[in-house]
């Protein structure tokens, strides 16, 4: 029960209100180490109710705390608009009966605007990296006076490539008296980089170790041959799954428009979310998805970051992620609160080691689906190593150069490979970081 919890009165009928009866495993452990002043670490994905997690405590010290003369206290720290607006809402949410207020700085929108709300002098504000550093940077936000930070989702702002932005402002919130950083997963060497030079003596909480991720959620892989047949494979599925809301995951944003038009035309209610949408078309199309009067989404990795759907039941993915880490993201929207999730990923050739990649990273097995009627030419590699990987995959070593050689007709150079992931779930060869599509 919350009301264990020892958090104000005020939150406690805000929680009611909401609801919010039992707390979630990570606000249980969460909640009471924040409230204890202790620096934090936590692994623990969008669904898992970590949102509640780190503002009640946070709001409960806001109310407990004497202040003297107002001044911007929290920051929370977020990879992405949607995500930012997200907080947003539960933040209103939950200060519902107290006199806190709230400011939301994200890219996109009127710097002077944004200026005038910090004259206001908001307890609390959510934002994206890029806009907030070019606050803190035109002196409309003074940082010192920060006590509060959050770092949430901090392994995808680094794989936004908001490193730089995030050590500024960390550097700049130099009188915080407590330190929060929440990932989706345990993320690589940046993060824990980051993780050591911010965080004081923190706690650690592990919530959902990937290897647990999606219980709920049926993982199946479906073959295909080509993009056409991935295509056809596809609509088949979008036309005989069972589904509330669907979201279909591409790698690039020209296959998430080309996948759109093809589906349109088969009158499919459709909708596509990357990086080059405006503001207002994103709001727009999430809204509608969100309400269910379209019921699927064709989206990029980096713009579906983060959203909270709910009634989201089967996630294709189009194109493979590159990682076991991004599919851990993708994945985890499905299959929440319990409910019963499908998750279908379409391999070709080229995709099978990073798939086997993957199933180690998560250790477990996807289930093989064939369709009948569109099976196709390709059902995996001849033949598999121990590891799962198509076996003869290896690049051979070079010949030993003092060994005595036959002269050979010289061979064509092969055409460059697709990296592929290793089994830490990244691929070795990460290409530069994406645009910041979302700042
Ligand atoms: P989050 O992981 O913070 O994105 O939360 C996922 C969803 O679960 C949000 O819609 C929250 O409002 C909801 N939620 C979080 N904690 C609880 C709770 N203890 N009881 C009911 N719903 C919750």
């Amino acid at each position: 029960m919350f009301a264990q919890l020892q958090l104000h009165e005020r939150l406690l009928r805000a929680l009611e209100e909401n609801n919010f009866t039992e707390p979630t495993p990570v606000q249980q452990q969460a909640i009471p180490l924040i409230l204890a002043g202790r620096d934090l670490r936590a692994t623990a994905q969008t669904g898992s109710g970590k949102t509640a997690a780190f503002l009640l405590p946070v709001l409960h010290q806001l109310l407990s705390a004497e202040q003297s003369s107002p001044a911007t206290r929290v920051l929370i720290l977020v990879p992405t608009r949607e995500l930012a607006g997200q907080i947003m809402d539960e933040v209103q949410r939950f200060s519902r009966y107290t006199f806190l207020q709230a400011a939301m700085l994200i890219g996109g929108e009127g710097f002077k605007e944004q200026s005038a709300l910090l004259r206001k002098v908001p307890d609390i504000l959510v934002a994206t990296p890029g806009r907030l550093l070019e606050h803190i940077q035109a002196g409309s936000l003074p940082a010192g006076e920060l006590r509060w930070l959050i770092l949430d989702e901090a392994d995808r702002m680094l794989d936004l490539g908001f490193a730089d932005a995030m050590q500024a402002i960390i550097a700049a919130c130099s009188n915080r008296q407590q330190t929060l950083l929440f990932s989706a997963t345990t993320g690589g060497r940046a993060l824990r980089d980051i993780t050591q030079a911010v965080l004081r003596n923190p706690e650690h909480l592990m919530l959902n170790p990937v290897s647990q991720l999606s219980e709920t959620t049926r993982q199946q892989v479906i073959t295909v041959e080509s993009d056409s047949h991935k295509e056809k494979v596809l609509a088949w599925l979008l036309a005989n799954e069972s589904y509330r809301k669907a979201m279909v995951f591409t790698s690039t944003r020209a296959m998430a428009d080309q996948l759109y038009g093809r589906l349109r035309a088969q009158d499919y209610r459709v909708f596509v979310l990357h990086g080059e949408k405006t503001q207002d078309e994103r709001k727009q199309a999430l809204q509608r998805f969100s309400q269910g009067s379209e019921r699927v989404l064709i989206a990029t990795d980096v713009a579906a970051r983060g959203l909270d759907i709910e009634g989201v039941d089967l996630v294709i993915n189009f194109d493979l992620p590159r990682s076991g880490d991004e599919y851990v993201h993708r994945i985890g929207r499905t299959g929440r609160a319990g409910e019963d999730g499908l998750a279908i990923s379409l391999i070709a050739h080229q995709d099978w080691n990073l798939m086997s990649s993957i199933q180690r990273y998560l250790k477990q097995d996807f289930e093989k689906r064939i369709l009948p009627g569109l099976k196709g030419n390709y059902h995996g590699p001849k033949k598999v190593k121990a590891s799962g990987k198509a076996a003869g995959s290896k690049k051979k070593k070079p010949a030993d150069k003092t060994a005595k050689v036959a002269k050979k007709p010289v061979r064509k150079p092969s055409p460059p490979r697709k990296p592929l992931a290793s089994d830490d779930g990244h691929a070795p060869l990460r290409k530069k970081p994406v645009a910041r599509q979302d700042d």
